[in-house]
């Protein structure tokens, strides 16, 4: 069955002094037996989350990688480099790179692709905006999102698909307070799912799907009882152990294996 995954996005936050208070307070969970959990940090604290986490149950990622191997990319980071650093998780397609950076569904397609070669992770966001919802446009957007990387992941191994996560975050409630109600989220992630058995069953049945977007310790309980939602993408609620922890917590008590 699928393990639950709870993954800290600190986003363009921290300092070694604060991230090292952090780290300290998240590897002091108790038992991580039935759930992942991992922080996805900026490139500069790779090194010190190596240091911090050796040996401990909590792994570490990226917020973006390149989609390219090598080469004349100035300030892009490589997945050879994050796999130099132990990350074990990348995200990509983050809204935030979307719209600021103008990330397309086909370059977040090569950026799973990159990670998956590098042995690394994908966590492949998707979400509409909040106009995109009031426009009954939910599905629309989140498959056309979902099937450019399944597409060009599929097309170079089809087993491939079964190593990516997904998070849903709808645009509207990242960062916002606003959280997406237990049933509606479900019924992303169970359309999400048959998006995916359409390419592959038993990636239907091993990918795992978080919800992010403004999940806390007192809405978490509530989303990961939901059948398809398999852990979360956390922003604010991961730069407090004692948050982060409680999400974690909550996980643990709806986990499968
Ligand atoms: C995110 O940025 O991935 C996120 C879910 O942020 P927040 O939890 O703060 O809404």
């Amino acid at each position: 069955m699928r393990r639950k995954l709870i993954a800290g996005n600190w986003k363009m936050h921290g300092s070694l002094a604060a991230n090292a208070v952090l780290l300290q307070g998240i590897k002091a969970a108790p038992s991580l037996s039935s759930v992942d959990v991992a922080v996805c940090v900026p490139a500069p604290y790779f090194a010190q989350c190596r240091a911090e986490l050796e040996g401990a149950t909590v792994k570490w990622g990226a917020q973006d990688v390149s989609a390219h191997v090598a080469g004349a990319y100035t300030g892009e980071v490589s997945v050879a480099m994050l796999a130099d650093f132990g990350c074990r998780y990348a995200i990509v397609g983050h809204s935030e790179r979307r719209s600021y950076h103008a990330e397309s569904d086909a370059a977040v397609a090569q950026k799973a692709l990159r990670a998956l070669d590098a042995g690394l992770v994908p966590i492949v966001c998707v979400g509409e905006t909040l106009a995109e919802r009031e426009a009954a446009q939910t599905g629309a957007v989140v498959a056309r999102q979902l099937d450019a990387v399944v597409a060009v992941v599929a097309g170079v191994a089809k087993d491939a698909l079964e190593h990516l996560v997904i998070a849903y975050e709808p645009v509207w409630a990242i960062g916002t307070g606003k959280t997406a109600t237990p049933d509606m989220a479900q019924e992303v992630h169970a359309f999400l799912r048959s998006r995916l058995a359409a390419a592959s069953a038993s990636a239907a049945s091993v990918v795992r799907i978080l919800y992010g977007g403004s999940m806390k310790p007192d809405n978490a309980a509530d989303l990961l009882a939901m059948p398809d939602i398999d852990g979360g993408l956390i922003g604010g609620a991961s730069l407090k152990a004692t948050d982060f922890l409680a999400i974690v917590d909550a996980a643990s008590r709806h986990g499968k294996d």
